[in-house]
C-alpha cells in the first residue's frame, strides 16, 4: 500500500529528486555514461546489453533517433573492442502503431549488427505485446539466424508452450536464443502464475527444456536461489559455457555478480542509459511498487 503510495506520487517530485532513487539503475544519460560502465564491466569479467531507455512510442518518428542511438553504440562497441551486444523494445520502434515499419525498423539495426558481428536481443514486453514479439523474432531469426534472440517470462502460462512450438516450427529452421527472466509487469492471474516458488518452479522448468534441446540461454535473475538451481542444472546436463550466460541488472546484486564470476561463469551484465530515465523510472514503478523498496534501500543502505 504505501509503495504503492509512492509510486503514484513520484513523477510529481522534482526530477532531481528522483535521479537520487534511479541513479542506481541507470548507467546515465548519455551514450559515453553507458560506454564508461560497460569498459568498467568488461573489465571486471562481465560483458554487457546496452538498453536506450524509452518505451511506447506515440508517433513513428521518435523511433529514428532510437534507431540511430541503437546502430551508434554497435559502431562504438566495435571501435572501442567493447564486449557487448543491445536489447530493445519493439514498442519504441513502433509496434503498437504499424508492425510493418517497425519490423522494418529493427532490421536495419540488425543489418548493421551483422556488418560488425553483433548481436541484438528483443526484449519481452506485456502480455498485449507476446504475440507480436514471439512472430517478430521468428520473422528475423529466419533473416539472421544467430544474431537475434528474444525474452521469455518464466511467468506467463504459456512460455513453456511457446519454447515448444518454436522449438518444432517447421517454417523456421535457425537456432533458438532466450533469455530466460521471471517477468516484471502487472498481469492478471489468468494468463501468469502469482506465486513466489511457482515462478521459480516454472523458471526452472523452462529452463531445462531449454538447455535440453541445445536451445543458447541467458539465464537473468538476482535470485539465489535459482542461480543455484541452474548451476546444478548446467552441471547435471554438462552444458558447456558456450551454451548459457548468467544475465543481471546494472546495479542489483553486485555481490553475487562478482561471486559468480569468480567462479567461471559467463555474465552479461545489462546497462540501461538514456534521457528517458524519469519516465522508465516513474512507469516501472508503478508496473512494480515493490520497487520502491529496493529503491528506498539503495538511497539509504550505499553499498
Ligand atoms: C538481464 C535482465 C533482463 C530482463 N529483461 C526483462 C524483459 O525483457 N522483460 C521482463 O518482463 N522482465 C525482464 N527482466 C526483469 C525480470 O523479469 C524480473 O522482474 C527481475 O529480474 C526480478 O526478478 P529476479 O529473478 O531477480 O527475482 P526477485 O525475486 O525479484 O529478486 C531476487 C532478489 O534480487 C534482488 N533484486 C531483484 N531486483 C532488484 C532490484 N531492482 N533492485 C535491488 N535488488 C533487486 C532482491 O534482493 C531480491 O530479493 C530482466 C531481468 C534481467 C536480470
Amino acid at each position: 500500500m504505501i509503495n504503492r503510495m509512492i509510486a503514484g506520487i513520484l513523477p510529481y517530485m522534482p526530477k532531481k529528486l528522483v535521479w537520487i532513487f534511479s541513479k542506481k539503475y541507470i548507467s546515465g544519460e548519455n551514450m559515453s555514461d553507458a560506454m564508461r560502465e560497460s569498459v568498467r564491466l568488461n573489465a571486471e569479467g562481465c560483458s554487457v546489453t546496452l538498453d536506450v531507455l524509452g518505451e511506447h512510442i506515440n508517433m513513428l518518428s521518435e523511433a529514428e533517433s532510437f534507431k540511430t542511438q541503437y546502430i551508434e553504440v554497435i559502431e562504438q562497441f566495435s571501435s572501442r573492442k567493447i564486449l557487448g551486444n543491445i536489447s530493445l523494445k519493439p514498442s519504441m520502434f513502433g509496434l503498437l502503431l504499424d508492425k510493418e515499419v517497425c519490423y522494418s525498423n529493427i532490421r536495419d539495426i540488425l543489418q548493421v549488427a551483422v556488418k560488425y558481428d553483433n548481436f541484438i536481443r528483443i526484449d519481452m514486453e506485456d502480455s498485449t505485446c507476446t504475440d507480436d514479439e514471439i512472430a517478430l523474432y521468428n520473422r528475423l531469426r529466419s533473416e539472421f539466424p544467430n544474431h537475434v534472440g528474444l525474452v521469455l517470462q518464466a511467468y506467463m502460462h504459456r512460455t513453456l508452450g511457446d519454447v515448444k512450438a518454436m522449438m518444432s516450427d517447421p517454417t523456421v529452421s535457425s537456432p533458438l536464443n532466450f533469455r530466460l527472466c521471471k517477468g516484471i509487469y502487472i498481469e492478471d492471474k489468468s494468463i501468469a502464475f502469482k506465486g513466489y516458488q511457482e515462478v521459480r518452479d516454472h523458471y526452472l522448468e523452462d529452463l531445462e527444456l531449454m538447455l535440453k534441446n541445445n536451445i543458447y540461454v541467458g539465464i537473468a535473475t538476482h535470485d539465489r536461489y535459482l542461480v543455484d538451481q541452474a548451476i546444478l542444472l548446467v552441471e547435471k546436463l554438462q552444458i558447456p559455457k558456450e551454451r548459457y550466460e548468467f544475465q543481471m541488472l546494472f546495479g542489483v546484486n553486485s555481490n553475487l555478480r562478482r561471486s559468480l564470476v569468480k567462479r567461471g561463469f559467463p555474465m552479461r551484465v545489462y546497462v540501461p542509459f538514456g534521457t528517458h530515465w524519469f519516465s522508465y523510472s516513474t512507469r516501472r514503478l508503478k508496473e512494480n511498487p515493490h520497487m520502491v523498496w529496493h529503491i528506498l534501500k539503495a538511497l539509504f543502505v550505499r553499498g
